[in-house]
C-alpha cells in the first residue's frame, strides 16, 4: 500500500432495503489476493438495477448490511495486491480504469469461465475468465461497488479508459453502454438494415440511438413519455444520419410499419418495418408495440424484466417467424469494444452530476424519469 493513502475514506451505505443511502466514514478497503486493484473512484453512475436492489427485488442481493451500491464507476489505480498478478500489474498507478461491476473474483473453472457455453461472440472472453462466472462476486450488488471514495476491483473485470474521456463520461458506459451496445451486436444486423429502440430517451435509450446509427444502421426510436421524448428527439437531431423519433402515444405502430414500407418500395406486410427491435422499457405496450414494428423474420431483443414478465402472442413467433432473445451485458472484450468505439465515434451519456454527499438527491431525480443518466462525480464538493 502506497503511504500516501488516507486510513478512511466516505462511502454512501444502504443499510436495509427501502432506506435512503447513508454517508459513513469507513475504513480504506485493502487488496486481497493478486488480481485486486484499489482504485481511488473519480465518477459512479446510478443504474436502474441500483434501485431494483435497494426494494429487495433482488433475493439475495447484497449479501450483507450496510452494503456500497454502484456497479458502473470508473476510477484511478492507487495500489495494487504485494504480489500481483499478471492481468493487475498491466494497471500501473495513476492508470484510470473503468469498472463494470460484474465478475470480480471470477472462479476460472465453472463452465463460463471454461468457456463450454455455446458460441456466443458478444459473451465470450479468453478461457479462464467470464462476465458470467456462476461464482463471482459483483460489484455494487453482492459486494461492495462505487459510491465510495475507494473500491477494491479485479484487474479482469477493468477496461483502460480512452485518453479523450473523462471519468464521468466512462461510468455510465460501464452498465448502460455495454448493456445497448451488447443487445445492439446480437441483433446481428448488416449496414442499413432497420433497428427499433424502445425507451429511446432513457439512460440506455439514449446511448442505443447513438451507437445504432455510427453502426451505419437505420434508426427508429420509441417514446411514450414527454421528457424522455424531448431527450430521444434532442439526440436524434445530432446525429446524421439523423433517426426518426416516434411518440407511440400518437402514432400506431402498424402506420409507421406502412410508412416505412413505403419508404423502401415494399408492398407486403411480411417486408415491412424493422429488421430488429430492443425493448428497454418494462413495458407490455412497449413489446407489443415493437412486436408489431417487425418484419417477418424479424429479431426482438429483451433487456429488461417486468416482475409479470411479457406476454407473447405465440402467433407472431410461430407464423411470423419473430424470434426473442435477451441480453445481458458483454463479455470484456466487448467491454473494450465499446469504450473504444464511444471514444472513437463520440458517444457519450447525456448526464447530470451529484457530489457522493447528495446521493439521496440524485435518486429523487432519478424517480422523476426525466431521461438520460444520473453520475456521482467525486470531485465536486457538497
Ligand atoms: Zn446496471
Ligand atoms: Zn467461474
Amino acid at each position: 500500500m502506497s503511504s500516501k493513502l488516507p486510513d478512511s475514506m466516505q462511502a454512501q451505505y444502504l443499510e436495509a432495503y427501502h432506506q435512503p443511502y447513508k454517508l459513513r466514514s469507513v475504513p480504506l478497503p485493502k487488496p486481497s489476493e493478486p488480481h485486486d486493484i484499489l482504485i481511488q473512484v473519480d465518477a459512479a453512475s446510478y443504474c436502474h438495477t441500483d434501485y431494483v436492489l435497494a426494494e429487495g427485488q433482488m433475493p439475495g442481493l447484497p449479501k450483507s448490511f450496510p452494503h456500497i451500491g454502484c456497479h458502473e464507476f470508473a476510477g484511478t489505480v492507487v495500489s495494487h495486491f504485494q504480489s500481483p498478478s499478471k492481468e493487475a500489474s498491466v494497471f500501473e498507478i495513476g492508470a484510470r480504469v473503468g469498472v463494470p461491476g460484474r465478475s470480480f473474483h471470477a472462479c476460472g473453472n465453472c463452465f463460463e469461465c471454461r468457456n463450454e457455453r455455446v458460441a456466443d461472440p458478444v459473451a465470450k472472453d479468453e478461457v479462464g475468465y467470464s462476465v458470467n462466472c456462476v461464482d463471482a462476486e459483483n460489484n455494487g450488488l453482492s459486494k461492495d461497488g462505487g459510491f465510495s471514495e475507494y473500491a477494491v476491483v479485479d484487474a479482469r473485470q477493468l477496461a483502460p479508459i480512452p485518453d479523450n474521456m473523462t471519468a464521468v463520461e466512462a461510468a455510465p458506459l460501464m452498465c448502460a453502454g455495454v448493456t445497448i451496445y451488447g443487445a445492439l451486436k446480437r441483433c446481428g444486423l448488416k449496414k442499413d438494415d432497420r433497428v427499433g429502440i424502445l425507451g429511446a430517451g432513457g439512460g440506455l435509450g439514449h446511448l442505443g440511438l447513438q451507437y445504432s446509427v455510427k453502426m451505419g444502421y437505420r434508426v427508429l426510436g420509441i417514446e411514450a413519455a414527454d421528457a424522455p421524448l424531448a431527450v430521444a428527439q434532442g439526440i436524434a437531431s445530432n446525429l446524421s444520419p439523423k433517426p426518426l423519433v416516434v411518440d407511440a402515444r400518437a402514432r400506431k405502430a402498424s402506420d409507421v410499419v406502412q410508412e416505412l414500407g413505403a419508404q423502401d418500395g415494399k408492398k407486403t406486410r411480411g417486408e415491412m418495418g424493422l429488421d430488429a427491435v430492443i425493448v428497454l422499457p418494462e413495458s407490455q405496450a412497449a413489446f407489443d408495440y415493437g412486436m408489431t414494428l417487425l418484419k417477418t423474420h424479424g429479431i426482438c431483443v429483451i433487456v429488461s424484466f417486468p416482475e409479470k414478465g411479457f406476454h407473447i402472442d405465440s402467433r407472431d413467433v410461430v407464423f411470423r417467424d419473430i424470434k426473442i432473445i435477451g441480453s445481458l451485458v458483454g463479455s470484456n472484450k466487448v467491454l473494450r469494444e465499446m469504450l473504444n468505439f464511444s471514444a472513437e465515434h463520440g458517444v457519450r451519456a447525456l448526464s447530470n452530476s451529484y457530489p457522493l454527499a447528495k446521493l439521496n438527491e440524485l435518486v429523487e431525480e432519478y424517480h422523476k424519469a426525466k431521461g438520460g443518466k444520473l453520475v456521482v462525480d467525486m470531485s465536486l464538493q457538497s
